[in-house]
């Protein structure tokens, strides 16, 4: 029998879960939901609304503000994934920018954020039939889900990657930053107690330092189809 099930891909900063999440629910006709883009969401709404000076994220008030934060996924045929939405607008490529990177694992720490944005998750994922990419999905969001994914790959290769990509949209970065981002941001998520990222004992660990996007799709879509025709 055929069935429709969840796949969660979680791991580390910039390991790449979203051009895999985004390869299988291709592959599957699946949706994709990115995870962390609602943390960036979040974390571009604080910075536009002047929550965060000096290095300070004014918490108290954004908890205090979380209702007027509206998010949304839009499908976009074009890009061939759904875009995300803060209050109507269209900030996909806003939240990719350092000064996002920047605050958003302490963001992602405060746990009305996650009460609000696991409960937003939760309903998007309700039907199945979806690839989530984030930090907690196979240990808080989904917990039951059929497939897990645990990424990983060093810290090296995946500032590497990330510093490329962000050259490539023209932003003026350098390597070095980018690799303390992406360390902070794994101590961070790790460490905190609100949901820290953890690899589940049911998660499929992929290292993929040394391996081809084409080679992890093969890998995990073959772990999938044998989960979606189980009966
Ligand atoms: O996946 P991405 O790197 O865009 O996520 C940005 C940040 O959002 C992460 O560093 C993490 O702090 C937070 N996050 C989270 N839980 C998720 C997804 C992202 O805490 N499910």
């Amino acid at each position: 029998m055929k069935r429709d099930i969840i796949i969660a891909i979680d791991g580390h900063s910039s390991t790449g879960k979203s051009t895999l999440a985004k390869d299988l629910a291709k592959a599957l006709g699946y949706v994709y939901i990115d995870t962390g883009a609602m943390y960036r969401a979040v974390t571009y709404y604080a910075l536009q609304h002047g929550l965060i000076s000096n290095n300070h994220i004014d918490k108290e008030r954004l908890i205090r503000e979380l209702d007027n934060i509206q998010i949304d996924f839009k499908y976009n045929p074009v890009k061939g994934f759904a875009e995300v939405y803060l209050n109507g607008q269209n900030i996909e490529k806003e939240i990719r920018q350092m000064q996002v990177s920047n605050f958003v694992s302490q963001i992602a720490a405060i746990p009305e954020v996650r009460e609000k944005l696991v409960a937003q998750q939760r309903k998007i994922g309700k039907n199945k039939g979806i690839v989530m990419d984030g930090r907690d999905i196979g240990s808080v969001v989904f917990p039951g889900a059929e497939l897990k994914i645990f990424m990983t790959a060093s810290p090296e290769v995946r500032a590497k990657r990330r510093y490329l990509e962000l050259l490539d949209k023209g932003e003026d970065v350098s390597y070095n930053d980018v690799l303390t981002n992406v360390l902070k941001r794994d101590k961070i998520d790790s460490e905190r107690s609100a949901s820290p990222l953890i690899k589940t004992k049911d998660a499929i660990e992929i290292d993929n330092s040394h391996l081809t996007r084409e080679a992890q799709l093969d890998m995990v879509l073959d772990l999938a189809k044998k989960r979606i025709n189980r009966s």
